[in-house]
């Protein structure tokens, strides 16, 4: 049973949360690695043997992010708990070099991947800083798929912020402010949009 888990763990480091390893292999090599930047490319296999790699950016939802930041024509823009600079890299090189703010209201995207049980206290502070229109995206909102399992067989290490994910998922779902979308690439991530 524990290798079981052992194994579940393992296996969702190489192709998130996804059905099988080859489509994730595919989907990285028809649409993930050759829109790569090339900066990326040299920062993902400088920290592949990292021991803390989980926590960096998937490369598939890099360029969503990517996307994201053109989309709203981002020019202001936070990010809370970087990891390795990867994603703080991709903020930089797809968005013009306009000056920044921190005024409220003035911020087109924000992306968090920081202490999981203070995303309550983040929403409540970027949905001011955040403007009408603008996204804030949270990443492992589907904390290695441990937020649709029993509490029981749920690997120690992993309880914690799980129980703070779970709750942070109602939350979000519950806050008329904000349109949202949970997508299942990399650990989960949640687009939310301002609405009011
Ligand atoms: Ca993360």
């Amino acid at each position: 049973m524990e290798e079981d888990h052992e194994n579940r763990e393992s296996s969702k480091t190489n192709k998130g949360l996804l059905q099988t390893d080859e489509l994730y292999q595919y989907i990285l090599e028809t649409s993930v690695y050759p829109r790569e930047a090339e900066p990326l490319k040299e920062i993902r296999d400088a920290t592949a043997n990292h021991p803390r790699r989980l926590m960096a950016t998937a490369p598939d939802a890099g360029l969503l992010l990517s996307l994201l930041l053109k989309l709203v024509d981002a020019k202001n823009t936070i990010e809370i708990g970087v990891f390795t600079g990867y994603s703080l890299l991709l903020t930089a090189l797809s968005i013009p070099a306009d000056g920044k703010s921190d005024k409220e209201d003035s911020f087109d995207y924000v992306y968090v991947d920081a202490d999981k049980d203070n995303y309550g206290n983040y929403h409540e502070r970027l949905m001011k800083l955040v403007r009408v229109g603008g996204i804030i995206i949270y990443d492992n909102t589907l904390w290695g798929g441990t937020v649709a399992l029993p509490k029981s067989i749920v690997p120690e290490h992993r309880t914690y912020h799980r129980e703070h994910i779970i709750e942070f998922n109602k939350l979000l779902s519950n806050d008329p402010r904000i349109q949202i979308s949970q997508i299942p690439l990399g650990d989960g991530v949640t687009i939310c949009r301002r609405i009011y």
